[in-house]
């Protein structure tokens, strides 16, 4: 007979399914042993760059039974966002295609909250929060651990199903659920991150020098562009996916069935020259509700402008 464990797992990754999540995976809530060293080399070598806010909640960042009191179990979700189709024009500066949509944090958290209530209306009173990439939870290492995927020498967590376009969520619940194995890594020898990035931010496998990443730059610096990146952006302005696109894997990245993903009609097609004469209006217009919305119009502007060679 199968313990209430193994069904509610079961029963929590059919809904997750359901709902419309890529993957689901469970693991025991619990102290992550392994990654405290790596985390504190990262913080101490100042990889985060400017991103103080990665050394708070030191703690809790390893530890989600600090995060929710009573936590037994963290659910791992993903969701893809693959977009088939590009920006047109080739000269265009670039943004990431997990943008081009609606904000995905909005997105995820109404599922994941539906999901959570479903929980509670077929289970019973469980407790539990929900985290879309906006509190100290180390996603990659938890989705990890639950099945969901290895974390590749890029640092995306990479699956041989899917690739790697997807995001990442967890519910941490109070409530005992039957866990799931790691799977093994199947980088290999492959060393295409490594080579195509165009800032040589991967400074070895599997270590990703945060403070030197185009997504970094483009999205997490508030100040000016540092010079020496100077023609090294490959035309990203907001973002970057050299990483994942390069990425074997990525050949099996199916479209994803989410329409609140799909981007303004008009965003794939600006021009080289619509982008250098964006105005607040057209900001507005192709970005409602987008996370791009986060470098304002400003932000982005300086990006675009950071892109243009020097006469
Ligand atoms: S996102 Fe771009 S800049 Fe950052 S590590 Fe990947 S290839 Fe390098
Ligand atoms: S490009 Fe190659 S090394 Fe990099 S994450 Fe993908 S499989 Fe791993």
């Amino acid at each position: 007979m199968k313990s209430a464990a193994t069904k509610n797992a079961q029963w929590i990754k059919e809904q997750a399914l359901a709902l419309g999540f890529l993957s689901c995976g469970i693991s025991k809530a619990g102290f992550l042993e392994d990654e405290a060293p790596r985390l504190e080399h990262w913080l101490n070598t100042n990889q985060h760059g400017e991103m103080h806010y990665m050394e708070n909640h030191f703690d809790k960042r390893l530890d989600p039974t600090l995060l929710v009191p009573g936590a037994k179990s963290v659910v791992s979700l993903t969701l893809n966002y693959y977009n088939s189709e590009k920006q047109t024009d080739p000269n265009a500066p670039k943004i990431s295609q997990y943008a081009y949509g609606k904000d995905y944090h909005f997105v995820i958290k109404d599922k994941l909250k539906e999901l959570l209530s479903r929980i509670n209306n077929q289970i019973g009173a469980v407790d539990g929060r929900v985290f879309v990439d906006s509190a100290p939870v180390m996603d990659k290492v938890w989705a990890a651990k639950a099945g969901l995927g290895w974390i590749g020498k890029n640092s995306n967590l990479l699956s041989k199903q899917v690739g790697s376009f997807f995001f990442i969520a967890e519910l941490i619940l109070d409530l005992e659920l039957e866990s799931d194995h790691p799977v093994t890594d199947h980088c290999g020898s492959c060393t295409a991150c490594i080579d195509a990035c165009p800032t040589d931010a991967i400074t070895s496998p599997y270590q990703v020098d945060g403070s030197k990443c185009i997504s970094y730059f483009t999205i997490e610096l508030k100040d000016a562009l540092p010079t020496e990146f100077k023609g090294k952006m490959d035309d990203w302005m907001f973002g970057c996916d050299v990483c994942q696109d390069v990425c074997p894997w990525n050949k099996f990245s199916k479209p994803h069935e989410e329409p609140l993903f799909n981007p303004h009609p008009e965003l794939l097609q600006m021009t080289s020259s619509d982008w250098t004469e964006l105005t607040a209006e057209t900001f507005q217009k192709v970005f409602k509700d987008s996370a791009v919305k986060r470098t304002k119009l400003e932000g982005l502007t300086r990006n675009i402008e950071f892109l243009k060679p020097v006469k």
